[in-house]
């Protein structure tokens, strides 16, 4: 098998799946129960979120542990906005964003926030001056995603905050996609959110992170967890295995990207030889490449790799449309939008399988445009 779809999510690492089965043989007790066996898994909590501090280098942060990104995503915005409603009732956010973002916003539309989208260059980076005039007094928050899960788009994260933080506002960035790829310094950024399957942890299990002084409403009630940000008993293992997967693959962040940035060159200049467009530009991260086919539709060439064992995305996995609204946005080519195939890297993929790809869509192309 060649799986190429790790920005949809990656294998469990074995290292956090045996930290994951370990802590929940050993550590039974729901940590907010007071006696012994309550105490104890409360501690293996604490040490681990204190770990996740001390590698993210951050400080003076909620950590607030979620089923995923997507629940990170709704606790930041819904618990943010309608906690301030009276303050504003603009947020600003671009046409990049996860589906777990902009549908989001979309049912805050419906509770009467007002949407802006700031203007994009041909690369797709966020244009700063736009962003910078369309903050007013009615704005509230604004949310830019780190890296886009598509085409991979890197957004100049400290210069976005530089703005906010000039204008007083809350920044919001959706890091699912850089945390444990690419190094950025976490401080700059007042609510960020990630999710353990991304990074080799398990699935269902995320985190908001939140500077201390801003204040969120929580979106699951049902009393305190680990915080009063988010009801429910805490989940020991899925905590301390998320801290593990947080440890290693920041033991090897630079090493990892070194090594996918050779792999994506490789793999760039073999799909240059195809008849296909790449999507992906100089400022899309090394672990996500984006290709639109000629007169192919993306879901017939996934299915074709499929039947080599060869394993690529569309667009984003949770969209629910029939073709990619952020290729569309930045192309205004409904075709490349209907026919684009993500293909994204891991340390763990080797220069014998980008080959195999090759070759696959090679032949896949010539047999299907022929039809
Ligand atoms: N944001 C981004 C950028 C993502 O790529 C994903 C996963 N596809 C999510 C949010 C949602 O993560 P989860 O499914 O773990 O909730």
């Amino acid at each position: 098998m060649i799986y190429l779809d790790y920005s949809a999510t990656t294998p469990i690492n074995d290292e956090v799946l045996e930290s994951y089965i370990k802590t929940s043989k050993q550590f039974i007790g729901n940590p907010n129960s007071l006696h012994k066996l309550g105490l104890e898994s409360k501690k293996i909590i604490d040490i681990a979120t204190e770990q996740i501090e001390k590698i993210l280098n951050i400080k003076n942060y909620d950590i607030i542990y979620t089923s995923g990104a997507t629940e990170s995503n709704n606790l930041a915005l819904i618990g943010y906005c309608l906690n301030h409603k009276n303050r504003g009732n603009k947020i600003i956010t671009t046409k990049l964003e996860h589906s777990s973002i902009s549908e989001t916003i979309q049912y805050l539309e419906k509770q009467g926030f007002i949407i802006e989208y700031v203007e994009l260059d041909k690369n797709g980076r966020v244009d700063l001056f736009d962003l910078e005039n369309r903050i007013d007094d009615k704005t509230l928050l604004v949310t830019i995603c780190g890296i886009n899960s598509e085409i991979g788009i890197i957004q100049d994260i400290k210069k976005i905050s530089q703005i906010t933080k000039k204008k007083n506002i809350i920044f919001h960035s959706d890091l699912t996609q850089l945390i444990g790829k690419i190094k950025i310094d976490f401080n700059n950024v007042d609510m960020f959110s990630m999710s353990s399957q991304k990074i080799y942890g398990i699935k269902g299990m995320g985190i908001l992170f939140k500077r201390k002084k801003i204040d969120i409403n929580p979106i699951i009630y049902g009393g305190k967890s680990t915080t009063i940000f988010r009801a429910g008993t805490p989940n020991t293992a899925g905590i301390v295995s998320t801290s593990k997967a947080i440890r290693l693959i920041y033991e090897n962040i630079d090493k990892n990207y070194e090594y996918v940035t050779k792999l994506n060159k490789y793999l760039i200049n073999k799909l240059k030889e195809l008849d296909v467009y790449i999507n992906s530009n100089d400022y899309s991260s090394p672990y996500i490449i984006n290709i639109s086919l000629k007169n192919i539709k993306s879901e017939t060439m996934l299915h074709a790799l499929e039947l080599d064992n060869i394993y690529v995305s569309t667009y984003t996995a949770c969209s629910k449309e029939d073709y990619s609204k952020v290729i569309y946005e930045l192309t205004k080519d409904i075709n490349k939008a209907k026919s684009s195939i993500r293909i994204s890297l891991s340390y763990q993929t080797t220069k014998d399988e980008i080959d195999k790809l090759i070759e696959s869509l090679k032949i896949n192309i010539e047999k299907l445009q022929l039809k």
